[in-house]
């Protein structure tokens, strides 16, 4: 129970949420942390579990760094 590792996201959750920005389908990140846009590869971050869909809590992968 006192376990810190973060659950996968149902892919059912997965199948509802979209990038705010463009509406497009997400996809989990390789390390589990994160969904990234299909689209514009924006990064959401992932808090306990539960996605945080917000334009402001995203970020770019390292290669892209410009606003
Ligand atoms: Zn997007």
């Amino acid at each position: 129970m006192s376990e810190n590792n973060i659950s996968e996201i149902d892919k059912e959750l997965l199948d509802i949420l979209a990038c705010p920005v463009c509406k497009t389908e997400v996809k989990l990140t390789e390390d589990k942390k994160g969904l990234r846009c299909v689209n514009c590869g924006r990064i959401y971050p992932i808090r306990d579990g539960i996605p945080v869909m917000l334009v402001d809590e995203a970020t770019f992968t390292d290669n892209q760094n410009k606003g």
